[in-house]
C-alpha cells in the first residue's frame, strides 16, 4: 500500500533498524523503544490487522518469531519478554499494518508495563 508507513519501510524507502529479514517477514526496531530492542515483526504484504491474516501469512509470521525473539536476547540480554498485538484504534492501533511488538523486559521499572 502506497501511503503504509510499514511498507515503505519494507520497499527501503523509510530506513530502520532491521533486526530480522526473510522472504515473508521483516523485524525491526521501533522507532519509539518502550523498552531497549523493542522490535516491531511484520508480513511483507500488507494486512491491515489479525482479522485480515490467512493461516499461511500467520505461520510465516509465527515461523520466524523464535529466531527473532532470541537475536533480541543475545543483543540485548533482557529477563523476559513480551508480545504483543493491538488490533484497532481503541485497542491501540496506530499503524494500520498487521505487527507484533516484541518487548524485552529487564525488571522493575524497565519503562513498560
Ligand atoms: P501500534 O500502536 O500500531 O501497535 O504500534 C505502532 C508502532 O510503530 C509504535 O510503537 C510506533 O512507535 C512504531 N512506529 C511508527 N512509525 C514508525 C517508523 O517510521 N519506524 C519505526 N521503526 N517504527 C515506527
Ligand atoms: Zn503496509
Amino acid at each position: 500500500m502506497s501511503d503504509c508507513i510499514f511498507c515503505k519501510i519494507i520497499n527501503g524507502d523509510i530506513p530502520s533498524s532491521k533486526v530480522f529479514e526473510n522472504e515473508h517477514v521483516m523485524a525491526f526496531l521501533d522507532i519509539s523503544q518502550v523498552t531497549k530492542g523493542h522490535t516491531l515483526v511484520i508480513p511483507k504484504v500488507h494486512k491491515e490487522n489479525l482479522y485480515e491474516l490467512t493461516p499461511e501469512i500467520a505461520a510465516n509470521l509465527f515461523e520466524a518469531v523464535p529466531q527473532i525473539a532470541n537475536a533480541i536476547k543475545q543483543e540485548f540480554n533482557p529477563i523476559g519478554l513480551n508480545v504483543l498485538n493491538n488490533n484497532g484504534e481503541h485497542a491501540g492501533q496506530s499503524v494500520f499494518h498487521f505487527h507484533m511488538h516484541l518487548i524485552p523486559r529487564y525488571g522493575k521499572g524497565d519503562g513498560f508495563g
